[in-house]
């Protein structure tokens, strides 16, 4: 027995010793010997073969041999892991003079850009953003404004209807009239309406059946044409050159008298005229006028207390100009291409 003891403590020192390998390789050794069913466990069962008197020497024998085998398998192991440990951290060393990975970050579309930057310039105004639905009853997307049913100007917005009564709305004006019969009476109004509107265009460079408008009214004790006029210069001043001249033409429009088209010197030629602006030296930009009577009463406003203007611009022929875009399908095709120069 002591024989057997002293062979297996020699192999086993000599396997620990000779491991250079892995903290697992280390511990098969440990299981082998120690385990279960390892070598120095059955020793110990076969206790009951020894005669009595020899029990307590041998056991004595064996329990050294386990200790002193555990402390070299203890040792042997915090060497192993220190080194796997050192080349780990070998392995993994970063360079941290290499230049960083960033995620590609994306941005607002232009015309979001430049929704954006009108709501901004009104909202410093003091105007609100007002939002209504894009389908619309006939009754507001027609009537509220002044242009009953037969009205030659319906022509100009042709729109796609749902039922006789239901359509999508042609002008984002619907939520004018809906803002002034929320209100009492007379209560003055300085808001904005944008919003996606829709009419039976074909779709080219110019055209689309649904684009993006921005709509204006103010209403007011007072209310002049010079209001409208210093408030649409203002506005086309801060979406354009700060020195663009501004033209005011005589136009008509159902729901406003007098009414007025706007023109802005073209930015191209500085009105020397070019391709942009077709040779005139100016560029259309957008309709406004004094709000009609009509279109005040009908809502609850009595013309005779006040008085007020509304104007009406497309977004998107404000992109195109700003950012000097010929193709308005560009867009909404949503080519990255494209986006990303914005
Ligand atoms: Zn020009």
């Amino acid at each position: 027995m002591d024989e057997k003891i002293r062979e297996l403590k020699a192999r086993a020192r000599a396997a620990i010793a000779e491991t250079a390998g892995s903290l697992s390789e280390l511990n098969d050794i440990r299981v082998k010997i120690l385990g279960k069913k390892g070598e120095l466990t059955t020793l110990m069962r076969s206790m009951g073969a020894i005669a009595q008197e020899e029990r307590p020497r041998i056991g004595k024998i064996v329990n050294e041999a386990r200790a002193e085998l555990e402390e070299l398998l203890a040792k042997k192991s915090a060497e192993l892991a220190d080194r796997e440990l050192a080349a780990k951290i070998a392995a993994e060393q970063i360079d941290v003079t290499l230049p960083g990975r960033t995620g590609e970050v994306g941005h607002l579309h232009p015309l979001t850009i430049t929704l954006n930057h009108i709501k901004q310039i009104f909202l410093r105004m003091g105007f609100t953003v007002e939002e209504g639905p894009e389908i619309e009853t006939d009754y507001y997307n027609f009537e509220a404004l002044n242009l009953p049913k037969d009205h030659p100007a319906r022509d100009m917005q042709d729109s796609f209807y749902i039922t006789e009564d239901i359509l999508l709305r042609s002008q984002t004006s619907p939520v004018q009239a809906r803002t002034m019969q929320k209100n009492e009476p007379n209560t003055p109004i300085r808001m904005i309406a944008p919003g996606r509107v829709y009419r039976r265009d074909s779709y080219d460079a110019t055209h689309s059946p649904m684009f993006t408008q921005v709509e204006g009214l103010v209403i007011d004790k007072g209310i002049s044409f010079a209001d409208l006029k210093g408030t649409l210069e203002l506005c086309l001043h801060e979406l354009f050159d700060a020195d663009a001249k501004v033209r005011f033409r005589p136009s008509f429009f159902p729901f406003t008298e007098p009414s007025t088209e706007v023109d802005i010197s073209c930015s191209a030629c500085h009105g020397a005229g070019c391709r942009v602006c077709k040779g005139t030296g100016w560029l259309e930009i957008l309709g406004a006028g004094m709000v009609h009577p009509n279109v005040l009463r009908m809502s609850g406003y009595d013309p005779d207390v006040v008085s007020g203007f509304a104007f009406g611009m497309g977004v998107e022929r404000i992109a195109m100009l700003a950012y000097g875009v010929d193709d308005l399908r560009l867009f909404y095709d949503n080519d990255v291409r494209f986006l990303h120069q914005f």
